[in-house]
């Protein structure tokens, strides 16, 4: 009876695995041929100042829809982007569309406004990358200023000596640097010394948990302290309450980012809610 078990339970294993592979490579197919086909957008999701309650930048999110798939999360698609090396070609249209979209909201706002991009560790792989964001920058007439690169750990481990070199080029144009997902690498405070970010972003795992679980809430304090000691600007990511958000305020983190204060939408909803009416704060409710 046990090898019978052992039969259909691998078996069943075996379907499984065969649909996710399909699955796999049926996106890969399709995505494939989603940028000429126009099937990629880019959403933008708002960033706030704790303390003033004003939307001071955003995250582009990378979108793609299909019309056999459907939406596909970036989840689903950026790791085979990368690993196909498409995420060069995906990553130049992600840059080329929020630098453009961040130069025509400067413009209407004639105040800061900083666009926080998603950086795949392929492109920064790439010895001109650096180069090459200015350039881009040059091109869209931004200051360095209202670029922040967001890289994750992950991507890191892999290449020390390109990413350093990337790093510090372009922190010297003046473009900052975070450090995505903060807490739930395996190295965390080994990146902190090694190389030296702008901001953190704390990940969305432990401020879901805040309400409920007392390690969170001090695993979260002791992360907010470790960005102030080291003079960094802290994110919290995943704000979707006001216990959280009074949380993080009592924690003197300076920003947040989250379904709270807004979802990632598109560039005319984001255009209409937060660029064409930045004179009164986004969000009524004070934190007490
Ligand atoms: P990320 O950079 O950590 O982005 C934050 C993710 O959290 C986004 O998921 C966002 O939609 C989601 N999020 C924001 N606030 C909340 C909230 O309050 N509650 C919940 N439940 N979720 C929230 P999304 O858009 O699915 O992106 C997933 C990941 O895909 C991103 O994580 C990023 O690592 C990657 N990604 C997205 N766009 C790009 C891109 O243009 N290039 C690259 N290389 N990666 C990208
Ligand atoms: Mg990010
Ligand atoms: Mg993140
Ligand atoms: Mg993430």
């Amino acid at each position: 009876t046990i090898s019978k078990a052992e039969g259909l339970s691998y078996s069943f294993f075996d379907q499984q695995t065969q649909s996710i592979l399909n699955e796999r490579y049926q996106i890969e197919s399709y995505l494939v041929d989603a940028l000429k086909k126009h099937e990629l957008s880019l959403h933008y999701q708002p960033i706030i100042e704790l303390n003033t309650r004003q939307v001071i930048g955003a995250e582009a999110l990378l979108r793609w829809y299909n019309p056999v798939l459907g939406q596909v999360a970036p989840d689903q698609f950026i790791a085979l982007a990368e690993r196909n090396g498409q995420i060069i070609e995906i990553g130049n249209y992600v840059l080329h569309s929020a630098l453009k979209q961040t130069a025509y909201w400067c413009q209407i706002l004639q105040q800061d406004f900083k666009i926080a991009i998603n950086i795949s560790p392929v492109q920064m792989r790439n010895p001109r990358f650096g180069e090459h964001i200015a350039e881009l920058l040059t091109l869209y007439q931004l200051p360095a200023t209202a670029l922040e690169l967001e890289i994750t750990e992950g991507m890191l481990l892999q290449d020390e000596h390109i990413a350093h070199h990337a790093i510090s080029q372009l922190q010297e144009l003046g473009v900052h640097i975070s450090l995505d997902d903060f807490g739930t690498g395996y190295s965390s405070l080994s990146y902190l010394q090694k190389y030296s970010f702008d901001t953190l972003k704390i990940d969305r795992c432990f401020i879901s948990k805040l309400e409920h679980s007392e390690q969170a809430r001090e695993l979260t304090k002791a992360m907010i302290a470790i960005g102030k000691k080291l003079k960094l600007k802290v994110i919290a990511e995943g704000v979707e309450n006001t216990f959280q958000d009074t949380f993080i305020c009592n924690d003197d983190c300076n920003y947040g980012q989250g379904y709270l204060y807004g979802k990632p939408v598109t560039p005319e909803q984001f255009e209409h809610d937060f660029i064409r009416r930045q004179s009164t704060p986004f969000y009524k409710t004070e934190p007490n």
